[in-house]
């Protein structure tokens, strides 16, 4: 080998270029972004083939002069900062002066732009990155980019791309994110001039949801609100029963900027454990604004990262704010279609079923449920009959059980149908998670103590696992090598099913045993017991336990669902009743 050679500049934009510039997508998000910081207040793109034949963006912003245009070509030209202290405050997008020079380092490109006032703009191409000269022309206020020949120049980088729908459904993403950012900028997006976007600037988020992703989606959506020192969080999450099989809608802006943040994934997954069935995503739109200094946006090359400086003051505002809001929101699934209909029947099908249903019927009847926050509760009272006792939710009346496994109730919105396992799952999986410590646990004495035969492993995972047992309600002693002496069990849990439950539990503490934190192994037990100890479906319940059952399941702070994720209530809506009663 040997000859050590500088690389000639064509090539060393070349290289560089392909960190910003991947794929198509990546041109439109750069040129979606500097017209945001042109302060447009409409953008619209348009791409054909799915960005392989061309892309163009045009927007209305403060467009540019003349001989920013053609610096604006150089490598590190920006007009966003100026020293080394801007950089420690950005608030546009851009900052870099990288975009420009790397698509047109891989592409043809166009552009026409006028600033307000002129009534001449300029014209100018790039071919091969070779500016062509400046010439006048007539556009309106604003700025056109038209991108061709993406990759030409460089066939291994062509070869890489995908199918056009594929890079297709990454622009229309793309662009579906940014318009969720920006209500108040009007976008379009077009596809082979097939409109996919159409979102008129509007002032309200819920709005710009329904806009984007449709009614259906925009109904399964509640706010999302909070503060915590000098973050502030703001957006939209599902609700329990909206979620996806893949988190594609998971979208997160830090000061307007798109990123993503392993720290913030992850304070979503905890604040939807144990409300979401496993396996399933929910939706989520956060927007957290953070004082400049609070954050690094300069770690990535194509922007799509920060680095915050207290990453658990984030961590925590949103999964407490997301927690918040789903336990105070408490959105009961209302279903309605396919009733009487058999075998579609929402309520008899899996939860996926029951969205469709939920969702289609909000479409339906095109009408947004109400965004604020729900005052649901506060209905006329006199209408309703409450349920003796104490209660912090609205007013329930138990009416009847069904099949001696479902609550048939009524509350100030309709009928609710209660899967009485499910819900007292729910109410003792988070009385086992209070009690953790504080309350010693119900228990009960065997009167002949129980031998239970287990392996080695299990006994070690047992051991480390003693102390949440024990706050269960377990009095476990080890007997020999291989076995040990049950002496207490939880107050619920039916002597007659208890070899069940310890088998699974003691599988389950083997099989997580060293894979899981304490914490998590610790949850994981409460819900084998809770699922264990909870009224069985096929049980007689008397109207004064049904009573109890429904009160202790709102205070509970989650009482849409079961702690695996499965509904533990429905409702009926009174309007629904009284439509399809022909009365109004
Ligand atoms: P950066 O956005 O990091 O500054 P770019 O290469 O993306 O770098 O753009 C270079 C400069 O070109 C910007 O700083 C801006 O002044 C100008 N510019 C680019 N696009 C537009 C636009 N749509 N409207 C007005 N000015 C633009
Ligand atoms: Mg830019």
């Amino acid at each position: 080998m040997g000859g050590v050679q500088v690389l000639s500049g064509d090539l060393v934009a070349q290289i560089a270029a392909g960190e910003v510039i991947e794929r198509p997508v990546s041109v439109v998000k750069e040129l979606v972004e500097n017209s945001l910081d042109a302060g447009s207040s409409r953008i619209v793109v348009e791409v054909e083939a799915g960005g392989k034949r061309r892309i163009r963006v045009s927007d209305d912003g403060h467009g540019m002069e003349r001989d920013d245009l053609l610096l604006a070509f150089e490598r590190h030209a920006t007009s966003k900062i100026r020293s080394l202290q801007d950089l420690q405050g950005i608030a546009t997008l851009g900052f870099r002066g990288e975009a420009l020079p790397s698509i047109v380092a891989v592409s043809r490109v166009q552009v026409r732009t006028a600033t307000a006032g002129a009534e001449i703009g300029t014209m100018l191409e790039v071919v091969k990155g070779k500016l062509s000269a400046a010439t006048e022309t007539v556009t309106p206020r604003g700025t056109v980019f038209e991108i061709d020949s993406l990759f030409e120049s460089l066939p291994a980088r062509k070869k890489f791309l995908r199918s056009i729908p594929t890079e297709m459904s990454q622009i229309t993403d793309l662009v579906n994110r940014y318009a969720l950012a920006f209500p108040g900028v009007s976008f379009r997006l077009t596809a082979d001039g097939r409109e996919l976007l159409d979102a008129p600037a509007t002032e309200e988020f819920p709005e710009r949801i329904r806009q984007v992703f449709g009614t259906g989606f925009a109904g399964g959506m509640i706010p999302v609100q909070g503060d915590r020192g000098y973050a502030r969080l703001q957006g939209a999450v599902s609700r329990p029963d909206h979620h996806f099989s893949v988190p594609s809608r998971q979208i997160l802006f830090v000061n307007r900027r798109m990123v993503r943040d392993r720290s913030v994934s992850h304070a979503i997954r905890e604040a939807y454990r144990r409300i979401l069935p496993a396996r399933r995503f929910p939706a989520v739109l956060l927007f957290l604004q953070v004082p400049a200094h609070a954050v690094d946006v300069n770690v990535h090359p194509a922007k799509t990262e920060v680095r915050f400086r207290d990453p658990s003051l984030i961590h925590d505002l949103v999964s407490e704010g997301i927690r918040g809001s789903l336990s105070s929101a408490r959105p009961v699934v209302s279903f309605v279609k396919g009733v009487g209909e058999g075998a579609t029947s929402p309520v008899a099908g899996p939860a996926d079923r029951l969205r469709e249903a939920t969702e289609s019927y909000l479409r339906s009847h095109e009408e947004l449920p109400e965004w604020s926050i729900p005052e649901a509760h506060h209905l006329p009272e006199e209408k309703f009959r409450p349920v003796q006792g104490e209660m912090q939710g609205p007013p329930v009346t138990a009416l009847a059980q069904y099949r001696d496994s479902f609550i048939i109730a009524a509350d100030s919105q309709g009928l609710l149908f209660v899967d009485q396992h499910a819900a007292h799952e729910r109410i003792l999986y988070e009385r086992y998670m209070a009690g953790l410590g504080d309350r010693e646990p119900d228990r009960q004495s065997l009167l002949v103590p129980r031998t239970l035969d287990i392996t080695a492993t299990q006994m070690v995972a047992l051991e480390a696992a003693q102390e949440t047992l024990r706050a269960l309600g377990f009095r476990l002693e080890p007997f020999g090598k291989n076995s040990v002496i049950i002496r207490e069990v939880p107050g619920l849990v039916d002597p007659a099913t208890l070899s069940r439950l310890l088998g699974d539990l003691l599988e389950e503490v083997g099989r997580q045993f060293g894979r899981m934190e304490p914490g998590r192994l610790q949850e994981q037990l409460m819900v084998t017991t809770a699922c264990h100890a909870a009224i069985k479906i096929h049980q007689p319940l008397g109207k004064e336990r049904m009573a109890n059952l429904l009160s202790e399941l709102f205070q509970t702070s989650h009482p849409m669902t079961c702690p695996h994720g499965r509904p533990a209530l429905l409702r009926f809506p009174h309007g629904e009743m009284m439509a399809r009663f022909g009365r109004r």
